[in-house]
């Protein structure tokens, strides 16, 4: 089923206008109903386009059914600018399927294997993304960092500026992925002074400076969130995300395009649950406590597309 049935748009889109108007598109990780609805109804709230993102674990837990089911129901109109992207394909066929079933761009993350394999199936999978009107993102260099079963990496290594125009040109990439020092999950840096790799990103956007760059890895983990899991009962030691000023220089001051968001958005369920049932107790009413999940994880969203992002107001 092709994605534009849902009213989604092809990914490149909003990616493009980001590249030329200084701001970047939130790439926001969901993996269920509450996460969906909030996200798109953030970006209604903000006029922001969006990128709902899903993981091959979050497909298999929702079933591709269910997903399209809800992304149908959502009435998505392509004014709104709202991709469907999936996030981290660990093969060609795993991204073929997510374009058959209606993504409107795909993550083929080959990262882990040699450059000339990486490039071999790029290749193939934006032939056959592109016979359809879907984009295709790849990633140059390693993140470390756990953000599921599928992206379990304990190296790093930073995206080398002298390969990647090869690689854009040999494989069609619309994005790419670029390792500057992000990781995946809550804990991010070791010391506060851990600085991103800027001067490797101007290497980069040297080499192809028509092609949106993508930062993984990217959560800002905002204290109050921890504290207040913390305090409700949870035990979350030394998480240390993104700062603020780095991001926002990422998503205003350079050719990154699209920034992925997950770790906040599990912060913020699982803060707002965790305060709920901890603060009525007698209740029983999971529509009650989903629904502080729901309004947590809309609400950081906005938070983050207006002061990170800079991409309301764009549509
Ligand atoms: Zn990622």
């Amino acid at each position: 089923m092709q994605y534009r049935n849902f009213g989604l748009v092809n990914t490149i889109e909003p990616l493009k206008s980001a590249l030329r108007g200084g701001f970047a598109i939130p790439a926001f990780n969901a993996y269920n109903m509450e996460t969906i609805t909030a996200i798109i109804s953030a970006a209604r709230l903000t006029h922001s386009p969006v990128i709902i993102a899903i993981s091959e674990s979050a497909l298999k837990y929702m079933g591709a059914d269910m997903l399209i089911g809800m992304i149908s129901g959502a009435k998505i109109t392509p004014n709104e600018r709202i991709a469907l992207h999936l996030d981290h394909g660990s093969s060609v066929e795993s991204c073929m399927r997510a374009i058959d079933i209606g993504f409107s761009s795909v993550m083929l993350d080959f990262s882990k294997y040699d450059f000339d394999d990486n490039m071999t199936a790029t290749s193939d999978i934006a032939k056959y993304a592109h016979a359809r009107d879907v984009s295709v993102e790849s990633e140059l260099g390693q993140l470390s960092g756990i953000e599921d079963e599928n992206t379990h990496n304990t190296k790093s290594t930073y995206t080398d500026p002298e390969s990647v125009a090869e690689f854009v040109k040999h494989t069609k990439t619309d994005s790419l992925a670029v390792a500057i020092g992000t990781s995946h999950g809550a804990y991010k840096r070791k010391s506060p002074d851990e600085k991103l790799r800027f001067d490797i990103l101007q290497q980069i956007q040297e080499q192809i400076p028509y092609t949106p760059l993508v930062l993984h890895g990217a959560s800002s983990i905002p204290e109050f969130l921890v504290n207040e899991i913390n305090e409700f009962g949870g035990n979350i030691k030394n998480a240390m995300g993104i700062t603020p000023e780095q991001l926002i220089f990422a998503a205003t001051k350079t050719n990154i395009c699209k920034i992925n968001i997950d770790s906040d958005l599990r912060l913020a369920t699982t803060a707002a649950i965790r305060k709920y049932l901890s603060q009525h107790p007698e209740n029983i009413n999971p529509r009650e406590y989903l629904s502080a999940g729901h309004d947590m994880v809309r609400n950081t969203c906005i938070f983050l597309i207006r002061e990170i992002f800079h991409s309301n107001d764009k549509i």
